[in-house]
């Protein structure tokens, strides 16, 4: 079947939270873009459920942060860690002068429903679900579109950029050739849920610690959502153990789900998440840029990844509005400086997160992993009593990150009446 051709000025691929920011802020801009999503909605499970204050900034800084209060959620103002029975809390947002001083924990689907939602309302936007990119169409050495399968048969978008925002297995990134350095994490993840009652705690995120085990339990309401973590082939080490000796250390290790560990049926019930740290050294090829976790893949260590990828959709806005808006006017190719400059800001940030990331990687589950019991020399909490400013440090870093964005660009397009875009 001939492939229909689609004229746009960016074409993002991927509506994950770096995609369907960038792609809102062009839109609000005056850039015409098409947003393509090979999904056909935005139901995940177990993946970046949390909105980080630095995003709360910029979610205020587009207009959007009362609607997003709206959405069903939950705001966590420490993080608190148990371990050996005692409790100590390393993150706390009061120690720290911010305007948001809160994680909020907020269905992904809602999150991105609320972006793509306003950006249906500018003209220049099309969000076409269902939509997944197959690979980039080059002419001479510059990347020129996009192809990609629709219900209704294949399609070429032809685009001066391509942003490849389709996230950790990025097709439009291994189509253009770009290869990620691994940077190895030994860990597995698996999530699973729990019914959450009345009597039960009000705690909103929790982490237990102890006995080669590592419990992450974060307060959904009316259920609670938990990650076991531990090193690489805990998942082999489960199975050869049983599911009897889980439910056992999970009772041992969250006491008040002693009453309900059954509700765990059997292995299948967790699922096993696959966590991998890695980055490109170069984010950009002529009309191709590399965002968000295909720029850069994160573990869930510290719950960075979500608001890295914002902060990258607002760096490639800041630095790419007017060379857009410029070629939009000019048919002029956009020069590559300009998406070079996009990494050149966002690469310290990213190396530090994912160091950082793997900091706690190497403190935390491979120490507990081992069974060694301890994240550092004396019990944490000695360590957070004597040391307050090291509670501030951590606290910054997972809440706001190393040099946060803010929107920079002039949001000048008016928004249309109906809502007719999203095929
Ligand atoms: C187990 C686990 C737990 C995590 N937990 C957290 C957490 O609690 N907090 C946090 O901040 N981060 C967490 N992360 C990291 C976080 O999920 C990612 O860093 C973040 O989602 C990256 O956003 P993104 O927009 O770059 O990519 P993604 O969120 O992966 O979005 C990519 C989008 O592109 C679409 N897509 C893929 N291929 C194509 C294609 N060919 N064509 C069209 N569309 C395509 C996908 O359907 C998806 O919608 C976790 C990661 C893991 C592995």
């Amino acid at each position: 079947m001939e492939s229909e051709e689609i004229e746009t000025t960016v074409c993002v691929v991927g509506a994950g939270p770096a995609g369907a920011m960038l792609a809102l802020l062009l839109a609000r801009a005056g850039i015409e873009v098409v947003l393509l999503e090979k999904h056909a909605d935005f139901l995940r499970d177990f993946r970046g459920d949390t909105v980080h204050p630095s995003t709360l900034e910029v979610l205020d800084e587009l207009g959007l942060y009362e609607r997003f209060r709206a959405l069903p959620q939950r705001k966590v103002e420490k993080f608190e860690f148990v371990q050996d029975g005692v409790s100590f809390h390393p993150i706390d947002f009061h120690t720290l002068e911010l305007r948001f001083p809160y994680v909020v924990f907020v269905p992904q689907w809602d999150f991105l429903n609320l972006i793509t939602a306003d950006a249906v309302r500018y003209p220049g936007f099309r969000l076409m679900m269902r939509a997944g990119a197959s690979g980039v169409v080059w002419r001479d050495d510059r990347v020129v579109g996009v192809r990609c399968d629709t219900p209704d048969g294949p399609r070429t978008v032809r685009a001066a950029l391509v942003v490849a925002a389709d996230g950790r297995n990025s097709a439009v990134r291994r189509s253009a050739g770009l290869v990620p350095r691994d940077l190895g994490i030994p860990m597995d993840v698996m999530a699973f849920r729990i019914s959450r009652r009345d009597t039960d705690p009000d705690e909103g995120l929790s982490t237990r610690i102890g006995n080669g085990r590592f419990f992450c339990v974060i307060n959904r309401n009316t259920y609670w959502q938990i990650s076991y973590e531990a090193g690489k082939g805990a998942f082999d080490r489960l199975r050869r153990e049983g599911i009897d000796r889980f439910r056992r250390d999970l009772g041992e290790m969250v006491p008040f789900l002693g009453d309900r560990t059954g509700e765990v049926g059997g292995l299948d019930d967790l699922h096993l998440l696959e966590v991998r740290v890695n980055r490109l050294r170069k984010w950009h090829a002529p009309g191709l840029l590399c965002i968000g976790d295909a720029a850069h893949e994160m573990s869930p260590a510290g719950g960075f990844g979500v608001n890295l990828a914002v902060q990258d959709a607002v760096a490639s806005a800041n630095c790419l509005v007017g060379a857009l808006l410029e070629n939009q006017r000019s048919g002029r190719p956009l020069d590559t400086r300009a998406l070079a400059a996009v990494r050149r800001g966002r690469w310290l940030p990213t190396v530090l997160t994912q160091e950082f990331q793997r900091l706690l990687q190497r403190l935390n589950v491979e120490r507990v992993g081992r069974g060694d019991g301890t994240l550092l020399g004396p019990h944490p909490s000695t360590l957070f009593e004597r040391l307050p400013f090291l509670r501030k440090v951590l606290t910054r870093v997972v809440g706001v990150g190393f040099r946060p964005e803010h929107v920079r660009i002039p949001l000048t397009a008016s928004p249309r009446d109906v809502v007719n875009r999203a095929d």
